[in-house]
């Protein structure tokens, strides 16, 4: 080895030792930081599933949904909890929500990966495919609430009540009609410009959901008589991300 040779192997060797001394200081950092984040990888198993009532969810939402207004969510660590799940699912609750952005649903309960079960269609009304759905949730799933989540501001309540004819929307808007029907003793200006109207017929819609689970679905009106379910309707603020329960 000469001189030359000889240098530029002290060189790489400085170099790689400095790289190596680098990464494990950024590890120690990462884990000092996860471990005062407290990082959950935690996924709902059967026996925890099976223990839960439909009050024990309902709170833990209204928690979540507290966490989620305060900006202090639980920090999961996604890739750990994809591995967890990946043999069964055992959630807590099936959630209808509307198909608006914004409104993410896991966001603003605060809840994870194999946590609850997610349905949407544009006014979170109910159909034949949502109700097989809702009833596979939990009369197969076990899964203990089911929520009915409308919200302020809603575009296809807003069609509903304009009466939008546009292709495939129409029959799609038939189906929140009902609900403007429910909203006709409104004292005031009974159209879209006015916003307490729009949010009394979203209301409406979302009582009519649930009126309509218990009309369409024995098998989980039965669950809800034996006090296995609990059926209940949510309202989302869109504003302040706060969540009303309607019963
Ligand atoms: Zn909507």
């Amino acid at each position: 080895m000469n001189l030359k040779t000889s240098t530029i192997a002290v060189l790489i060797a400085t170099v790689l030792f400095s790289c190596n001394q680098g990464t494990k200081t950024e590890t120690a950092v990462s884990q000092k930081t996860e471990e005062s984040k407290q990082v959950v990888s935690h996924v709902m198993t059967k026996e925890q599933q099976q223990k839960l009532t439909a009050d024990e969810v309902l709170q833990d939402f209204k928690d979540g949904n507290n966490r989620f207004q305060t900006g202090t969510k639980t920090i999961r660590d996604h890739s750990e909890m994809v591995r967890k799940a990946a043999p069964g699912q055992y959630p807590k609750a099936v959630i209808l929500s509307c198909l608006d952005a914004r409104v993410p649903v896991e966001d603003v309960f605060d809840q994870g990966i194999g946590d609850i079960f997610v349905g949407r269609v544009a006014g979170n009304f109910i159909n034949e495919d949502l109700l097989g759905s809702m009833e596979f949730g939990c009369k197969v799933a076990g899964a203990k609430l089911i929520l009915v989540m409308g919200h302020k501001d809603c575009g296809a309540i807003k069609g509903a009540i304009d009466d939008v004819k546009l292709g495939n929307i129409t029959a799609m808007l038939a189906k929140i009609k009902p609900a403007v029907k429910m909203s006709q003793d409104f004292k005031g200006e009974k159209s879209t410009k006015n916003a307490d109207f729009v949010e009394i017929v979203a209301e409406n819609n979302v009582k009519y959901s649930l009126q309509q689970i218990r009309e369409k679905s024995p098998i989980l009106k039965e669950m809800e008589d034996k006090n296995e379910i609990k059926i209940i309707g949510a309202f989302y603020n869109l504003t302040n991300g706060n969540i009303e329960f309607i019963k």
